[in-house]
């Protein structure tokens, strides 16, 4: 199932990225998801509760954030909404050289999880709400959008 399998990969590099930041429950996932990625909401948060079980994301709230799908126009620059299905006819010149600029984002944004009182020496946030940043974090499963941290621990 497609949705699983999106699932496992979220909550697998979450899994991942909360240890190495000594977390100790995940509270929120927060995922972009694009129009064209194909996913069924309902059933993404149905997987996503199970694939959570038994991890460090137990019982995590999936929060997912609709990408509306965006086309450019290579040739006059101009950007429009694709809409569903996909209209990819520039509005403005004709021309069909329309790339996607957005839409297909499987994309973790923000995680919300709790920090040991005392964190590991060298911790940059004490804040056990703080909102971490995740840019890191991307599902591999999206091509164009993926982005690799030269920081990664
Ligand atoms: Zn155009």
């Amino acid at each position: 199932m497609h949705e699983m399998s999106i699932a496992l990969a979220v909550v697998g590099q979450v899994e991942e990225a909360a240890h190495a930041a000594g977390a100790t429950a995940v509270r929120t996932v927060r995922l972009q998801v694009g129009e064209l990625a194909g996913v069924v909401p309902d059933s993404l948060a149905f997987c996503f509760e199970l694939a959570c079980a038994g991890t460090v994301l137990d019982g995590a709230r999936l929060e997912t954030e609709p990408v509306a799908a965006r086309a450019r126009c290579a040739p006059c620059a101009s950007e429009w909404p694709v809409g569903m299905p996909p209209d990819l006819c520039c509005p403005a010149c004709g021309s069909a050289a329309a790339e996607m600029t957005a839409g297909r984002e499987l994309r973790v944004t923000a995680v919300r999880w709790d920090e040991p009182t005392a964190p590991a020496a060298g911790a940059g946030s004490t804040d056990p709400t703080a909102e971490t940043a995740t840019e890191a974090v991307t599902v591999a499963t999206t091509g164009r959008s993926r982005r690799t941290d030269p920081e990664e621990r």
